[in-house]
C-alpha cells in the first residue's frame, strides 16, 4: 500500500495512507474564491508510532472562509466514533487537517492557540495543505514540532 512516511524528532514514524493525502490534496485553494477546508484524521497507535488510515471532509455545517475553518459539523465526531466501534477501539481520532490559501503554509497564531487549548493529552498529527506544499506537525500532548518527510 502506498503511503507517506514522516519522522519526528523523537524517532517516531508516522505513516499516512496515500488515499488520505489524495483527499486533502483535492482541497487545495487554487482559485481566488476557494474557501478553507478541514476535517479530522483517524488511525492507530502502534507502539510509539502512528498510522493514519482515514479522514473526514468538510460538511455543510462547518464554517468555511477564505482565511478560516471552524469545525462545527457533527459528522466528524460521528465518523470517529463509528471507526472506534467498528475497529473494536483500535482506530481513534488521531489528528486534524485544514487548508490554507498560501503556497507553502505554516500554522497561524490562531491555529497554534486552538490546538493548544483543544487537543487531548496524547500524540496527534496535524496537517496544513497549502497551494503547493504541506506542513506536517506532531502534537505531543504539550507542544507542536514540525515533522520531516522521509519517504
Ligand atoms: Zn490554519
Amino acid at each position: 500500500m502506498q503511503q507517506t512516511v514522516l519522522r519526528s524528532s523523537q524517532d517516531q514514524l508516522i505513516l499516512i495512507e496515500h488515499q488520505v493525502i489524495q483527499v486533502i490534496d483535492s482541497f487545495r485553494q487554487l482559485k481566488t474564491l476557494d474557501k478553507e477546508a478541514g476535517g479530522i484524521m483517524i488511525g492507530e497507535y502502534r507502539d510509539k508510532h502512528l498510522r493514519v488510515t482515514g479522514l473526514t471532509r468538510p460538511g455543510v455545517l462547518d464554517h468555511r472562509y477564505r482565511n478560516g475553518f471552524h469545525r462545527k459539523s457533527p459528522h466528524h465526531q460521528a465518523y470517529a466514533t463509528m471507526c472506534w466501534i467498528q475497529s473494536k477501539s483500535l482506530q481513534v481520532w488521531l489528528g486534524e487537517w485544514h487548508s490554507h490559501p498560501e503556497d507553502h503554509p505554516t500554522p497561524s497564531s490562531i491555529d497554534l492557540d486552538n490546538w493548544k487549548s483543544k487537543l487531548p493529552n496524547r500524540h496527534m498529527i496535524l496537517i496544513i495543505q497549502g497551494r503547493i506544499s504541506r506542513w506536517w506537525g506532531l502534537w505531543d500532548g504539550k507542544s507542536i514540532t514540525a515533522l520531516e518527510v522521509i519517504g
